[in-house]
């Protein structure tokens, strides 16, 4: 047999290296920015168009390249950052791999424009997926622009596997928002299109607040701590205001945005029995160590890291981040030894004493958690018009002749309908009895004709209000009713274009919304349904919901009425008992009737079960 191995084309191997470092707009625009961070840029400008599918360009005031560094920059495992593997270990580079502009002008069509300092003449090179097409001089300042133009135009699949606009903005925005924390000396700008954001040069705490506005700065508390391993700077949130949803979490190590699962888990430890489980802390912590005693180059992007005294850090971190949760009081005190750091060594066998704590007796970490809170007054719980005494058996009959959806199963005059929840057919019929008690303060019980009702208390009544939500909500005018003290919603930058697609549909719902300043909009409406709930809370869980794991939810996959169900089910659900709440008669009562009018009442928006009964048989099974 002849030879059959053969090199691939320099083109070929690009492309297959671009799909490692290149996976969207983004990593594109991490990847230029930090050749311009590595160039020693003071300003650094972004441009975007449809979301980087026509066009990513990022402009530095940086070192610039000279003609021929210019079209060495393209070729593959060109750097200027290393000579050789040694220098692996002491890189004080974003890159080193010399794997971006390559990958990067194999899946698109680049322009560059750069200029050194002590030339005259800069120099502007045109290339088409790896191809040279022109290069010629040109005047121009000094620094770098870097165009890239139809990303992905000879990648089909690539492209096709590209998420919304909205997505993929959504994605640059966070990308914007870590290069921007990381390099909070660096003048850096983004201009999407629709949207500017300028961030001075500034501290890493005012960098912070620059980027997220949240009145953040308020919440943290600084850490600080120094070993001969480790340096750890930076800041963490209190307790108060760990989120349910995005929390913002940046680990930074020698200036590197790091993925590191290890110490995240070191970090939210510290938090426990702080916050309420479904929550996490926001911390924005610097790690200084020596380069040799860490491994950057374990993925493509750089991402991830390996240190060699993981085992040793653990405790020095969460040394730190207790001591700093301690010293600031946000939380009942806690009383550690805060000096020397780390503690004199342990003698073998010994065993270390454990930090003592000291918590309030009333003091209670979920106080401001919504959820769970059922102290709240709320609006829903079974308004006064529905009247009382009423007439039991037309209620069953009401529900038996409604000949429609579920009802029509529980027909039994009509034998010959098939069921379409098979689940039920036993159940058949459905009359539910005068006296309901309540057990375990989650569940009611009843009974009907046709045996023992078990009713979950909260989906029952998560269902009632969602119909009701739903019926309002499909009216094509929506009634508003104004706030008398309107509300501020902070919306992060990365969230932006998020929440302006889903605009048109919370207006549309009955919601006002007035752009204010910044990242600040002011809620002065609510639908008229509405009354009492937490509106930013409503809004912000929805727009969790858009962007949910960065899935594509946009308007043309879904549509308005996605969203509209989504809204009704957010609100649904912020309202509606909780288990644990205890309900009178009058309410158990008023629950049944109203979940029996429904056409639909066994199953939960989400497909739960609402209910089960138990008849004869049943019964009979067990006393058998
Ligand atoms: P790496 O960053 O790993 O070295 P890249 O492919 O990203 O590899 O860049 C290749 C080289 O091009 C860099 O080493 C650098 O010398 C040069 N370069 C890239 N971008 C810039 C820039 N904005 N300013 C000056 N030089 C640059
Ligand atoms: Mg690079």
């Amino acid at each position: 047999m002849s030879d059959i191995i053969r090199l691939l084309p320099d083109s070929v191997a690009n492309q297959i290296a671009a799909g490692e470092v290149i996976q969207r707009p983004s990593s594109v625009i991490k990847e230029l920015v930090e050749n311009s961070v590595d160039a020693g840029a003071t300003d650094i400008k972004i441009f975007i168009k449809d979301a980087g599918r026509t066009l990513i360009q990022v402009v530095d005031n940086g070192n610039g390249m000279s003609e021929t560094d210019a079209r060495m920059a393209f070729e593959r495992h060109a750097t200027s950052k290393i000579k050789d593997a040694d220098d692996l270990f002491a890189l004080h580079t974003m890159g080193f791999r010399g794997e971006a502009l390559p990958s990067i002008c194999a899946i698109s069509q680049v322009e560059l424009l750069t200029k050194t300092k002590d030339q005259s003449l800069g120099t502007r090179l045109k290339l088409n997926a790896t191809k040279v097409e022109s290069q010629e001089p040109v005047a121009c300042e000094s620094g770098t622009s870097l165009m890239v133009k139809n990303l992905f135009f000879n990648v089909p699949a690539r492209r096709k596997f590209l998420k919304s606009d909205n997505v993929e903005l959504t994605n640059i925005m966070r990308e914007f928002e870590r290069l921007a924390l990381v390099n909070n000396n660096i003048r850096i700008s983004i201009d999407t299109g629709n949207r500017i954001l300028d961030l001075r040069r500034a501290s890493f705490k005012q960098r912070i607040t620059d980027i997220w506005k949240n009145s953040l700065d308020l919440h943290l508390i600084p850490v600080d701590v120094e070993t001969s391993l480790v340096k750890i700077s930076g800041f963490i949130s209190r307790p108060e205001f760990a989120r349910r949803r995005n929390p913002l979490q940046f680990l930074i190590v020698n200036g590197r945005n790091m993925r590191h699962p290890y110490f995240h888990k070191a970090i939210v430890g510290c938090y426990d029995s702080l916050i309420a489980i479904d929550t996490q802390p926001c911390y924005f912590l610097k790690f200084e160590v020596d380069p040799k005693t860490i491994d950057v180059n374990i993925h493509p992007t750089k991402n991830e890291i390996k240190f060699e005294f993981e085992q040793e850090i653990w405790p020095i971190l969460q040394v730190a981040v207790k001591a700093a949760l301690g010293k600031s009081g946000a939380v009942p005190s806690i009383d550690f030894n805060l000096e020397p750091i780390p503690v004199q060594p342990l003698k073998k066998g010994e065993i270390p004493p454990a930090p003592s704590l000291d918590i309030p007796k009333d003091y209670n970490p979920f106080n401001n958690f919504e959820e769970g809170n059922n102290n709240k007054e709320n609006p829903y719980k079974y308004p006064d018009k529905t009247p009382r005494n009423r007439n039991w058996d037309s209620l069953y009959s009401d529900f038996i002749k409604d000949a429609h959806g579920f009802g029509r199963n529980l027909d039994v005059q009509n034998q010959s309908e098939k069921p379409v929840i098979p689940e039920f057919k036993q159940e058949t019929m459905i009359t539910p009895g005068k006296i309901c008690l309540q057990y375990a303060e989650k569940y009611i019980i009843t009974t009907g004709g046709e045996g023992i009702f078990i009713i979950d208390q909260r989906r029952a009544h998560v269902k009632i209000l969602y119909s009701e939500f739903i019926s309002h909500l499909d009216k094509t005018e929506q009634v508003s009713q104004g706030l008398m003290f309107p509300d501020t919603i902070e919306i992060e930058p990365s969230l932006h274009s998020s929440f302006e697609e889903i605009m048109p549909d919370l207006l549309h719902a009955g919601f006002q919304i007035e752009y204010e300043e910044e990242n600040r909009w002011k809620i002065t409406a609510v639908p008229s349904i509405a009354k009492n709930i937490d509106p930013v809370d409503i809004i912000k869980r929805l727009l969790d919901a858009v962007n949910d794991n960065g899935a594509n939810y946009g308007k043309d996959s879904i549509g308005t009425n996605y969203l509209i169900n989504k809204l009704a089910l957010i609100m649904a659900r912020s309202s509606a008992v909780n288990y644990g709440q205890k309900l009178s008669e009058e309410e158990m009562e008023e629950l049944v009737v109203k979940l029996f009018s429904l056409a639909d009442p066994l199953y939960s928006p989400n497909g739960n079960k609402i209910f089960y009964v138990f008849n004869d048989s049943n019964l009979n099974s067990v006393f058998k």
